[in-house]
């Protein structure tokens, strides 16, 4: 496969230039005005941030963006699906109020928000994906795949799970509606918390399958009968129903970077990545420790895999932060040290395989041309 061109500045600017304004040179530069827009629907996917958390990508950031593609005719909005966990962000109200509360709304991004998987989460389309060895189908959330043009808006930082959450992780994870989450976690049947379940019987009026009875007085979910759609978390108000991380780390990458794969096929798409707030842990956490490698600058590419190769190489080649996570682990009496700053920072992560995966896919190549702009 042909090298990619990644478009890459760093955070340096002068009086008066704000790096709003440097990013939109950026993206002008990689060619985002080659899309035609005019007229069209442009869901830019990013992540508003748990609350409590600091690290995730200023609004700033998505009206630099918005603006762009408003002056290209299209007609943007910003957009994230619910999660999986309980939190703050696990049904359209909630997670609206948290990106209200974190600083995202029409006058701050100067467009709407749309929650891509709707009131509860169930609100998808099933998307073939294209070569698909672990999913043959994804389920994205709805609004996503209405969109005429796709764009990603990624903070890269590090991730307990997959080594960093870069644009394969905020697209292929990022969109999926609940019942998609749960196919990439694991084989997609959720379990209830006996200790944590009040017997409100809520769950059960919520399921289509008939899976979840009360033999022994709380919820019990037959997981013969459950078909994983996932819309017994959303209403259970006590946070009693959780889904198993049950997939090795390796293959939750694989099926993260086939989920992108469903998401960006046959339609334009442009993705940018931005190296600032490194936290060691995903913007899901309701904190930010401390960040394990300096800010390192702006990138953008139309090619998701090249992006995410590129933010990797540039991350690596950094130094580790004092008084960080990834310090603390290097210096460690009698630490394996793995010269790789993701695997140093969360020993258990493996990432290497999604890029490869995603390479394999055909959505894009690993090899790639770092064009710097100053
Ligand atoms: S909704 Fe939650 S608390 Fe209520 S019965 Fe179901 S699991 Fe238990
Ligand atoms: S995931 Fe869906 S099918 Fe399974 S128990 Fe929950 S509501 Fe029922």
């Amino acid at each position: 496969m042909e090298k990619a061109k990644v478009y890459f500045t760093d955070f340096r600017t002068h009086a008066e230039h704000p790096l709003t304004e440097k990013l939109q040179r950026l993206i002008r530069a990689a060619g985002i005005g080659q899309i035609d827009m005019n007229g069209k629907f442009v869901a830019i996917k990013m992540h508003f941030g748990e609350l409590g958390n600091l690290a995730y990508l200023r609004p700033n950031y998505a009206k630099a963006v918005a603006d762009v593609v408003k002056e290209n005719g299209g007609r943007p909005f910003l957009t994230d699906c619910n999660t999986l966990y309980p939190g703050s962000r696990k049904n359209a109200l909630e997670h609206l109020d948290c990106a209200n509360i974190n600083g995202f709304n029409t006058i701050t991004t100067g467009c709407q928000i749309i929650i891509g998987d709707g009131l509860r989460g169930m609100d998808e389309a099933t998307v073939p994906v294209p070569n698909g060895e672990y999913c043959k189908e994804a389920y994205i959330g709805q609004a996503i795949m209405d969109a005429d043009i796709f764009i990603s808006l990624t903070h890269f930082k590090g991730h307990e799970m997959t080594g960093f959450g870069g644009t394969i992780k905020n697209i292929g994870m990022g969109c999926g509606s609940r019942a998609g989450k749960m196919h990439q976690h694991n084989q997609g049947k959720p379990h209830v918390e006996q200790e944590l379940c009040r017997a409100c019987r809520r769950c059960a009026k919520e399921c289509g399958s008939d899976a979840i009875s009360y033999e022994s007085g709380k919820a019990w979910i037959d997981q013969t009968l459950c078909k994983g759609c996932g819309r017994c978390i959303g209403a259970c108000a006590f946070d009693a129903i959780h889904n198993d991380n049950a997939n090795a780390n390796d293959i939750l990458g694989c099926k993260m970077a086939e989920y992108t794969a469903a998401v960006v096929t046959g339609r334009p798409c442009f993705h940018i990545s931005l190296i600032t707030d490194v936290s060691p842990n995903c913007d899901c956490h309701g904190e930010n420790d401390a960040p394990i490698l300096p800010d390192l600058g702006m990138l953008c590419s139309f090619d998701p895999v090249a992006l995410d190769q590129a933010c990797v190489d540039l991350c690596q080649a950094a130094e580790p932060m004092p008084n960080s996570q990834l310090s603390d682990n290097l210096a460690r009496a009698g630490a394996e040290h793995h010269h790789d700053h993701f695997k140093d920072s969360n020993p258990n992560v493996s990432w290497k395989e999604t890029l490869e995966h995603a390479e394999k896919l055909g959505i894009g190549s690993r090899e790639y041309e770092l064009v710097t702009l100053r």
